[in-house]
């Protein structure tokens, strides 16, 4: 407002003066320039009629913003219409997430914020939820793509499209939380990185170029942490061996009932597992495992802090001058995984 006012007329009476006028004038004519983008109000309407709660949170003044939503979308009852309101800080300042998770009555693994700027990344990362960058703004892809710590919508995708798909599988329950926690690790520590990228063997979690390394976040039952599968001979069949003896561990118990399914499902996990981190480290790449139970509000830091030790191991690897006459060693497959411990007690 001040920027706009003639020089010589921009004191703080002025600005209030047409600020308050400014506001006026905006609320009647609310419609004339503003509209929503192609798709929105579908989007909205179909996500609203799925189950999932929907909030605003602009930095457009309080009056304005609750007449924009009115106008333009009278049949979603959103559980919070937020703007800028005196005494409250705006855009990046996480206050508003954090607002609207009370309101919902939620918690920050079920939520996701998007937006088409770098101001609405940066307030999901700070508030620490999941960011879905939209190119459907003013602003250019290019310029966004890298804010986003959720999926982001690729040129030429319509973005209501991913937007759904997204928050579909996040309520029914395929967003894992623990991967989430390592995204929302690394972003804040200012690791970038690609989600589910195609092109790279076994689709790792989180792709990082930048270090060459594919990290995979496993869930401790269906990758059977700890659990050792061992063979053991059996004549009556010629040698050949059915049975295999099998391990629990005290992170994932297999189930009595069914025992042989679920023995044999770990098991195929577990190879196929082995076999993409093995594509993945013939061909130059580092491959770290997460386990689901280093995750612990207990443990994450220690894990993401080895993880991060190995980040940057590996990038010295890669940039390792050629001149210096020093062998670096291969390292096998990464297991960011403690060792193995006991659990008997003492
Ligand atoms: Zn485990």
């Amino acid at each position: 407002m001040r920027k706009a006012l003639p020089i010589g007329h921009k004191d703080d009476d002025m600005v209030d003066a047409a600020y308050n006028d400014f506001k006026v004038y905006y609320i009647t004519h609310i419609d004339t320039y503003t509209k929503p983008f192609p798709g929105i109000q579908d989007l909205l309407a179909k996500l609203h009629h799925e189950g999932v709660m929907l909030a605003v949170a602009s930095n457009k003044f309080q009056e304005g913003t609750e007449h924009l939503i009115k106008e333009f979308f009278p049949e979603i009852p959103f559980v919070a219409v937020l703007g800028g309101r005196p005494d409250f800080p705006l855009k990046p300042d996480p206050e508003i997430v954090g607002e609207v998770l009370r309101k919902a009555g939620i918690e920050k693994e079920d939520a996701v914020m998007i937006g088409d700027s770098d101001t609405d990344m940066a307030t999901a990362a700070n508030g620490g939820i999941i960011g879905i960058a939209v190119n459907w703004g003013y602003r250019d892809m290019r310029d966004i793509i890298n804010w986003g710590i959720g999926p982001s919508t690729g040129s030429g995708t319509e973005p209501w499209k991913v937007v759904r798909h997204y928050c579909m599988s996040r309520i029914h329950g395929k967003g894992t939380k623990p991967e989430l926690k390592v995204r929302q690790w690394l972003w804040r520590h200012g690791y970038r990185y690609r989600l589910n990228v195609k092109s790279v063997p076994g689709k790792p979690d989180i792709v990082m170029r930048r270090y060459r390394t594919a990290i995979f976040v496993n869930g401790c039952f269906w990758h059977g942490h700890f659990v050792e599968f061992s063979v053991e001979k059996c004549e009556a069949f010629d040698g050949v061996n059915l049975e295999f003896r099998e391990e629990s561990s005290q992170c994932c118990k297999i189930p009595q009932t069914n025992r042989e399914f679920w023995v044999n499902k770990i098991k195929r996990n577990q190879e196929r597992d082995q076999k993409n981190y093995q594509v993945l480290h013939d061909n130059g790449w580092q491959v770290i495992v997460i386990w689901e139970c280093q995750l612990t509000p207990k443990r994450i830091e220690e894990t993401m802090l080895r993880v991060e030790l190995l980040l940057n191991e590996h990038f010295l690897a890669l940039h390792q001058p050629k001149v210096i006459p020093y062998n670096v060693q291969e390292m096998p497959i990464s297991i960011a995984a403690e060792e193995e411990e006991h659990y008997e007690k003492r």
